[in-house]
Parts: C-alpha cells; structure tokens; sequence
C-alpha cells in the first residue's frame, strides 16, 4: 500500500491529506463521510477529531477553483463563439464538480497541515493563557 512518503514531515502529512489518509502513518482513512474526519486513526490510532480546519478547505478550494474557471472562462470566449446559455451551464457545472471534488481534498491538506505544526495545541494552549 502506498503510504505518501516524503523527506518533509509537514509536506508529507499534507500529501497524505490531500489522498485522504492518515497524515502521521498514511495507511488509515482521514474521512468518515464526506467532510467529516476520523476522530482517531483505524491503523495508528492517531487522534483527528479535536482538529478543526474551519474555513480554510473552503478558502483554498475556491482560490484554485476560481483561478481556473477565469482562465478557461477567459480563453473560450477568445477562441470561440459560445451561445452564452451555453457558457453559463458549462462554467457552472465545471465550478461545481471542481468544488466537489477538491473541497474534501483541501480539508486532508489542512488536517494535516494543523496535525503535524500542532497548530490546534497551540490555539488551545493561548486561550488557556488568555483565561488565566
Ligand atoms: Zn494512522
């Protein structure tokens, strides 16, 4: 089984992220439905269910999403004649299945991004210092 390796542990548990696995062994799944993380690994047991990616999928699933509609957007209506009902089904259709698709992707990379920096430690290590 391919287990994501790299020689860069944070680009590693990205990686495996983004193919839905278990950022620290990359043999567990990370998603238990669609948007939904494991709250521990099946293989590991590496706990998952504390980390919170909140709009950060959305964010970088939109950012792609949009660069490239605009692009391809851009270059049919340089290159063709589309009938504009046309364009507006295609486009759509297009945003829609890239969002679907990349959304849950995007949420393994910041799982993993937050997993392997500790970021959701060091968020609750500040608001425990803050209520002191
Ligand atoms: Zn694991």
């Amino acid at each position: 089984m391919m287990t994501f390796a790299s020689n860069n542990p944070t680009k590693q548990a990205m990686i495996r992220g983004f193919f839905q696995r278990c950022p620290s062994c990359g043999k567990g799944h990370l998603f238990r439905a669609y948007l939904k993380q494991v709250d521990a690994c099946s293989e590991c047991g590496e706990a998952f269910g504390h980390i919170r990616a909140d709009d950060g999928p959305a964010w970088l699933t939109v950012m792609v999403t949009g660069h490239v509609i605009v692009a391809l957007m851009m270059s049919v209506e340089a290159l063709l004649t589309v009938p504009l009902w046309a364009s507006i089904t295609a486009f759509s259709a297009l945003s829609g299945a890239m969002v679907l698709g990349l959304l849950q992707r995007a949420k393994g990379i910041f799982i993993g991004l937050i997993w392997q920096t500790k970021a959701s430690e060091a968020i609750s290590t500040a608001a425990l210092s803050a209520a002191d």
